[in-house]
């Protein structure tokens, strides 16, 4: 059973920045409508349903007990699913540090939703920025493109879906290349950007997903909740069983023919 772990910025507190937080209090009443409970409970009922019985999931915020992250949290995590926005730069940098090493050294996949590529956490694995250059809030509808149709993550996805209202961004986005190309998105304006992209990085693997701005629905659309759930299930790797190198070798070093003697033992 996968365990997935939902985090979030619960939407009760807006951002300290001026600009984010002139937005959010605009938008106020249509986040309450589509998230009263917060983001991170219609993520959850989304895995919930679409996971089933091969799903165990739980959910978090930053306002939680050591910022939802505590090290026995993401023990019991296998996938990490992160909603944040505005209150990015409250994370501290020994919850952002915890989560790299979680992904890195133990292989805890993480997905990451629409401002979560500003958080932390996905700066420090990608080494990069993670900024868009031109983004426009407003009625905008998205159009999602599949443009790698035998990928798992777009399993049961058309060629091409219509999010009817969703915050436009467009590229330049300052992310690497990425591992695999799913989906890119184009928006009323013809615009264009890289919609949803895999990377692995240590032992983790790692999918980013544009969409999800909180003003909007996004994360009750049938389709949205499919690539969700798809993607835990790509980003779950289970620990190698058994572990039998790693158990009895003392040292880090490998003397001549080391692996044939740990393999006859
Ligand atoms: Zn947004």
């Amino acid at each position: 059973m996968i365990r997935a772990t939902v985090w979030a910025e619960p939407l009760g507190q807006m951002s300290a920045h001026p600009a984010l937080r002139a937005l959010q209090e605009a938008e106020r009443a249509r986040i309450f409508t589509h998230y009263p409970e917060g983001i991170h409970r219609v993520i959850c009922d989304g895995l919930v349903h679409e996971l089933g019985a091969e799903g165990s999931v739980s959910t978090t915020t930053l306002d939680d007990c050591e910022q939802g992250l505590a090290p026995e949290v993401l023990a019991a995590t296998d996938v990490l699913v992160w909603w944040s926005h505005g209150r990015n730069d409250e994370l501290s940098d020994e919850a952002a540090e915890r989560v790299v090493r979680c992904v890195r050294e133990r292989g805890m996949g993480l997905i990451v939703l629409h401002s979560g590529i500003e958080s932390k956490p996905f700066r420090q694995l990608m080494g990069t920025s993670c900024q868009t250059e031109r983004w426009r809030h407003g009625d905008d509808y998205e159009a999602v493109w599949t443009v790698a149709p035998s990928h798992a993550i777009s399993e049961g996805i058309a060629p091409v879906f219509v999010i009817p209202h969703e915050e436009m961004w467009c590229e330049f986005i300052d992310i690497p290349v990425p591992d695999d190309l799913v989906f890119i998105s184009s928006f009323a304006g013809g615009e264009i950007c890289r919609s949803g992209c895999c990377f692995r990085r240590g032992k983790g693997r790692i999918f980013y997903f544009r969409p999800g701005h909180e003003a909007h629905a996004t994360f009750h659309q049938a389709e949205v909740r499919r690539i969700l759930a798809n993607a835990v299930r790509w980003a779950y790797t289970p620990a190698p069983s058994p572990a039998h190198f790693a158990d009895r070798w003392e040292g880090k070093q490998g003397s001549l023919g080391w692996f044939q003697r740990e393999a006859i033992d």
